[in-house]
């Protein structure tokens, strides 16, 4: 995904469905929420939503993105939050942090914690299985997630991040149900009979902007996938999670 691009937030909603998790971040948010950040705004579909009852800040590091937006909001990374301490009643961050390094993962919570006077409400991908969406490019050979993602969370894996200081008050799967891929049956689909992932048809390879994947299909392994569907089990492939700074009144 190319942020810098018109085209990707042309795009974003295509199928109305950061629509719909607009509004389970929306219910998700206490009665008694003061003012809201939100952190990684994109092109503000769920900014909007929020600020029809609440006053939001937002934030993004896409100035393309931000020429979306229809409240108060300035170019800058969840990374480095340019607000005091305690300036927000809740930080709201949703799809961000699944495109973070490590590093940059740590310091987003950080800031998180920093800014947040009570509230932290988080929305990625639930149990995300990176390897099961790697493209691989035609031409150039390189392994690629077409979303640009890099970490994968469960609700432990996120209630540890956002401990000691904060505890966890709400727990949310939802949206679309995705299936599971057994990862030897995985590793060998893609190493061995050469179909990975099909993205998107405006994706472009990363490395050399060829719009060509190793994706092809044949009896075996349709054999493999037919195998996989038997046997493994889906699940929503959204998780929200919100927590709550321990020993502020809620
Ligand atoms: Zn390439």
């Amino acid at each position: 995904m190319n942020f810098a691009d018109r085209q990707t937030w042309e795009n974003y909603d295509k199928d109305k469905q950061v629509t719909r998790r607009a509004e389970v971040i929306r219910g998700l948010i206490p009665s008694d929420t003061g003012n809201i950040l939100d952190a990684g705004c994109g092109s503000g579909i769920v900014t909007h939503l929020l600020c029809q009852d609440f006053p939001v800040t937002a934030i993004d590091i896409s100035e393309t993105a931000l020429e979306y937006l229809q409240c108060p909001h300035q170019v800058a990374s969840v990374t480095s939050i340019p607000y005091p301490d305690a300036s927000f009643d809740l930080v709201n961050s949703n799809e961000v942090l699944e495109h973070l390094s490590d590093d940059d993962l740590k310091t987003a919570i950080a800031e998180f914690k920093r800014c947040a006077k009570r509230y932290i409400l988080i929305s990625v991908p639930h149990q995300e299985q990176l390897q099961r969406l790697l493209v691989l490019c035609a031409n150039c050979n390189t392994q690629q997630h077409p979303y640009g993602h890099l970490q994968s969370f469960t609700q432990q894996r996120m209630e540890q991040l956002l401990e000691p200081d904060f505890y966890l008050k709400r727990y949310l799967v939802f949206g679309r149900s995705q299936r599971d891929y057994n990862p030897l049956l995985l590793n060998f689909r893609q190493r061995f009979l050469g179909q990975w992932y099909t993205p998107d048809e405006d994706y472009r390879c990363i490395s050399c902007g060829s719009a060509e994947f190793k994706t092809r299909q044949n009896p075996l392994t349709k054999a493999v996938n037919g195998i996989n569907l038997l046997t493994m089990r889906q699940r929503p492939y959204w998780m929200f999670t919100l927590f709550v700074r321990k020993g502020s009144k809620t």
